[in-house]
């Protein structure tokens, strides 16, 4: 039996046999420890479909592929063609398509591959470059994907799970934690990869809130967050003044929602923001 990819010297074989560098620019860092591979595929899989995006040369797909049904990946390095169909051979669960996720079609893919397999998942160590985009292409999916689980830098993954008030929270906490339950599961050092990025990691959880909690528009709600935060430093009266165009209109919402003039958004817990929004949108 082959070692497993998610080891050093395992990955250093194949990266020389491929004469392969990592490319920056594609977030490119390779997961070289065995147990933290194993435990994020182990809590981010239910033995159903699950999403990875970049697999690399295969070493968190790998462990994804035995522990569930099926494994949809998405890869934009073409070099890592060849690489990966040899280090997954193995696995005829797995399927890798050669494309940027972000301009592929998750509002169709998800609900097929839910309607197949049950429930389907996102397990993934991100690009780290484009870790907010990506997400929020899968939280615009909605309760569909049942489980996010992936590795962000560690100060991001701070920022998902963090609490008002603290320097952390802001539009993406509000957003996050109005959609999903966030967990932040483990640290992961940067001397897990190969190469070694000058940050460290953690991998973080967002479980989906039943839908009957989302009783509002959700990019409605995250465009009125976004411009509640829009710049920190100010009162919430000032940012909600330049997203209404109106001074009286601000005033108004912010007295409607029982909310002090001089709050700032990140004083706001998510139930307060739903608050604001619902009294924006006269609901
Ligand atoms: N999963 C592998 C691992 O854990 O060792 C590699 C993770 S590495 C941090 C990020 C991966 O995402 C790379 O393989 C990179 O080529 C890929 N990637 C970068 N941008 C991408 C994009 N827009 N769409 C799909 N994959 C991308």
């Amino acid at each position: 039996m082959t070692k497993a990819i998610a080891t050093a010297a395992r990955t250093r074989e194949i990266l020389n046999t491929y004469d392969l560098h990592a490319k920056k620019g594609y977030g490119q860092n390779f997961l070289v420890d065995l147990s933290v591979a194993a435990r994020c595929a182990e809590a981010g899989c239910l033995d159903s479909a699950v999403i990875e995006v970049g697999p690399g040369i295969g070493s968190l797909t790998e462990q994804l592929a035995q522990r569930s049904r099926k494994v949809l990946a998405f890869e934009v390095d073409e070099r890592l063609r060849p690489v990966l169909q040899e280090t997954l051979q193995a696995y005829d669960n797995v399927e890798v398509v050669f494309q940027d996720v972000l301009t592929a079609d998750l509002k169709t893919t998800v609900p097929e591959l839910k309607r197949q397999y049950g429930s389907v998942t996102v397990c993934a160590n991100l690009p780290y470059y484009i870790t907010s985009p990506v997400l929020f292409r899968f939280f615009e999916c909605g309760p569909d994907i049942s489980l996010i689980t992936v590795m962000v830098q560690k100060e991001v993954a701070d920022r998902f799970s963090a609490a008002p008030n603290s320097k952390d929270y802001g539009a993406l906490s509000v957003e996050a934690q109005y959609l999903y339950m966030v967990k932040k599961l483990f640290n992961v050092p940067r001397g897990c990869f190969n190469p070694s990025p000058n940050v460290d990691s953690a991998i973080v959880q967002f479980q989906a809130k039943p839908q009957a909690d989302l009783a509002i528009d959700t990019a409605g709600f995250f465009d009125l967050v976004q411009g509640a935060f829009k710049q920190r430093r100010k009162t919430l009266y000032n940012n909600l003044k330049e997203y209404t165009g109106s001074a009286e209109q601000a005033l108004n919402l912010l007295h409607e929602a029982g909310i002090g003039e001089q709050a700032r958004a990140q004083e706001l817990g998510t139930e307060e923001m739903i608050r604001l929004y619902r009294c924006y949108r006269g609901m």
